[in-house]
């Protein structure tokens, strides 16, 4: 029987918002959601870690799902600064964002810690929305398949299934740009992931985890690329912070 794999589009606001407009814009979009009757997709905030909290008050009983953008190993204890899954949890997290090319960048974020993270948001009852992508020298060393696949391979935890996690194909060159790969680009690279991911776990979560596409996702690109045959929904960074787009790119997946 053919997969059904509900698209899943997820807003990744990175380090931007306040109190006053991070609550703003959700309950804007908590007010869409509910006005929008049956929806075909699901929609995923990822606030700053200052205001899930205020963004749980805000969107409660909407429909729509709360992430973290990154968590620690462990549970608690002694990590200054850091979160842990079961906090996001507790917060009413039902995903977590792992191995961002930013926070591969910025905090050295190699796939073995990846993978560790994915596995205590898992461990947390959460959903991993794990990311890879390839950088520009990658893509025009033509690498982008051994990277992606690589990445792929190092950060999911052996044996998850498709409720436990999502992959995020993000070219980090596409990242906050405006340039996107080709469809045809984006496509090859997801069918790709898909069929590492029989290799790592197993032959249903290949085909049932939902894999997303990131990189300058918006409004006016979001139909072509959602409607490619592996792509099963975005992770939206700039374009999330204006409730109309967000909305927008989200009713390009119905
Ligand atoms: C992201 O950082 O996850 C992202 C996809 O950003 P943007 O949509 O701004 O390219």
């Amino acid at each position: 029987m053919a997969q059904v794999r509900t698209p899943l589009i997820a807003g990744n606001w990175k380090m931007n918002g306040l109190l006053g407009d991070g609550q703003a814009r959700a309950e804007d979009l908590a007010g869409r959601m509910q006005g929008a009757g049956e929806l075909g997709f699901e929609m995923l905030l990822c606030p700053p870690a200052t205001l899930v909290g205020a963004v749980a008050a805000a969107t409660q009983g909407s429909g729509l799902l709360l992430g973290g953008q990154d968590c620690h190993v462990n549970s608690n204890g002694a990590h200054t600064g850091d979160i842990s899954a079961v906090m996001l949890a507790d917060l009413g997290c039902s995903h977590v964002i792992v191995g961002h090319s930013e926070r591969r960048a910025d905090h050295g974020e190699a796939d073995d810690l990846v993978r560790a993270k994915a596995a205590a948001g898992i461990e947390a009852g959460l959903i991993a929305i794990i990311c890879a992508g390839e950088t520009e020298a990658q893509r025009d060393a033509g690498q982008t398949n051994d990277v992606v696949a690589a990445q792929v391979r190092g950060s999911v935890p052996g044996g998850a299934d498709a409720t436990q996690i999502v992959i995020a194909y993000e070219p980090v060159w596409a990242i906050g740009t405006g340039s996107t790969p080709t469809e045809a680009e984006v496509q090859d690279v997801h069918a790709m992931i898909r069929a590492t991911l029989a290799d790592v776990s197993s032959d249903s979560t290949a085909s049932d985890c939902r894999i997303l596409y990131g990189g300058s996702v918006k409004p006016d690109n979001a139909a072509g690329l959602l409607a490619l045959a592996d792509v099963d929904g975005g992770l939206v960074g700039g374009a999330s912070l204006v409730a109309a787009d967000f909305w927008a790119i989200a009713a390009a997946a119905r």
